[in-house]
C-alpha cells in the first residue's frame, strides 16, 4: 500500500526504520526485510549507520533481490549541517551509495554548531546545553533543500519534529511544499491536531516511534510503552493480532505512514504484517481513549534543552 506525495511520487505506508541497528547486523536484517516484502526504509545521517545500510542496499541491487526504483529510501540532514544542506545531502548518498533519494527531511528545525560535514556531532556549551547556530533561519536551509530538488539528487522534500506553528511558517516561503512531516505519533501521543493541520495542507503525517518505542525507549528516556496498555491486549484478543500489529493498522487507518524498527526477523515479518485485518469505528474510539499527551523520545535528556518547550 502507497499513497501519493504532493510532489506526485508514491511513498509505501509502511516501512522500516533503521535507527538504533546495531551495525554489524543491518545487512542481514535488511536483506530479510527485502525478502520479506519492506520497499520503505527511513535513515539519517545521525544514525550513523548510513555506509552499513548503504552496503546492504548494493548487495540487493547487485544480486537483483530488489530494483533501486522499487525501494523508498529517507535520509534526514542532521541539526550541525543546515549550514552545509547540498554537501550533506551528497556526503549521505555517497555512503548509501545511492543516485538519488526519494525523500531529504529536516531532521530537527533546530541549527546547531558546525561539526564537519556528516559527522553529526552535538556539541554542548560550558552549561551542557546544545551549542544552537542562531545565524542560520529554517528558511535559508529550506532553500537549500529546494535546489537538491532542482539538483536531481533528491525526489522529494520534506520536514521532520515541526510543530503546527513552524508548519504554518514553511508553507508561507517555501517554493517546493514539504512532501512530509516525520513526527512522534502512537496510542500515548496522537497529536491529532498538526495531523488535521498537515493534512489539510497536503503533507503527509510519517509516524516516527510508531510503537511508542517499546522497550527502547523506556530504557533510554524511561517512557512508559503503550504496548503493554490494556485497551491493546483487548483488541488484540478480539483480531488475533499483536499490540504491535494493531498500532500499526491503527497508524495506517489514521492515514500516517509508520516506520517500525526491529532488529528480530520475526517482528519484522510480525510487523509487515497488517494488511489483512480491518479495526472498526469502534475500535478506533477505543484507540482514541488511550491518549496521554506523552511524548516518549525526548532529546532535552542530551541536550540539556527541551527542544518542544
Ligand atoms: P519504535 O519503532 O516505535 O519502537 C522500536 C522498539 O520496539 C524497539 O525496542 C523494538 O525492539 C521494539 N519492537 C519492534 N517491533 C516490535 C513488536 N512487534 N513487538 C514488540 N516490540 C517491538 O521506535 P523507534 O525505533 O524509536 O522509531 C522507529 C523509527 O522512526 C526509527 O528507526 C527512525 O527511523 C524513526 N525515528 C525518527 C525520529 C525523528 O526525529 N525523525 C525519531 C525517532 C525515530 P527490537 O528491535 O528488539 O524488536
Amino acid at each position: 500500500m502507497a499513497i501519493t506525495l504532493n510532489s506526485g511520487f508514491k511513498m509505501p505506508v509502511l516501512g522500516l526504520g533503521v535507527w538504533r541497528m546495531d551495525r554489524n547486523e543491518i545487512k542481514n536484517l535488511l536483506l530479510s526485510a527485502i525478502n520479506l516484502g519492506y520497499r520503505h526504509f527511513d535513515c539519517a545521517a545521525d544514525y550513523k549507520n548510513e555506509l552499513e545500510v548503504g552496503e546492504a542496499f548494493k548487495e540487493a541491487f547487485d544480486t537483483d533481490l530488489v530494483k533501486r526504483e522499487d525501494l523508498f529510501i529517507t535520509t534526514k540532514l542532521w541539526n550541525s549541517d543546515h549550514g552545509h544542506v547540498i554537501e550533506a545531502c551528497k556526503n549521505s548518498l555517497k555512503k548509501l551509495q545511492l543516485e538519488y533519494l526519494d525523500l531529504y527531511l529536516i531532521h530537527f528545525p533546530m541549527a546547531s554548531k558546525h561539526s564537519g560535514i556528516g559527522t553529526t556531532r552535538s556539541i554542548l556549551d560550558d552549561e551542557g546545553v546544545l551549542e544552537v547556530d542562531a545565524t542560520i533561519s529554517l528558511e535559508a536551509t529550506w532553500h537549500e533543500m529546494e535546489k537538491l530538488v532542482e539538483m536531481g539528487l533528491v525526489r522529494s522534500i520534506g520536514i521532520s519534529n515541526y510543530d503546527v506553528y513552524l508548519t504554518r511558517d514553511i508553507l508561507s516561503y517555501s517554493k517546493i511544499k514539504p512532501a512530509v512531516n516525520q513526527i512522534e505519533t502512537h496510542p500515548y501521543f496522537q497529536r491529532d491536531s498538526l495531523i488535521k493541520f498537515c493534512h489539510k495542507y497536503g503533507i503527509a503525517i510519517t509516524a516516527h516511534t510508531p510503537l511508542g518505542g517499546a522497550l527502547a525507549n523506556t530504557e533510554r528516556f524511561g517512557s512508559v510503552s503503550c504496548l503493554d496498555d490494556p485497551v491493546l491486549k483487548k483488541l488484540s484478543d478480539k483480531h488475533n493480532k499483536s499490540p504491535a500489529q494493531i498500532v500499526l493498522r491503527w497508524g495506517v487507518q489514521r492515514n500516517t505512514i509508520v516506520i517500525p524498527k526491529s532488529s528480530k526477523t520475526k517482528r519484522l515479518e510480525e510487523n509487515l504484517n497488517i494488511f489483512d485485518f480491518e479495526l472498526s469505528k469502534e475500535d478506533m474510539e477505543l484507540i482514541k481513549t488511550m491518549e496521554r499527551n506523552q511524548r516518549s523520545n525526548t532529546p532535552a535528556k542530551a541536550w540539556g534543552i527541551d527542544v518542544y518547550a
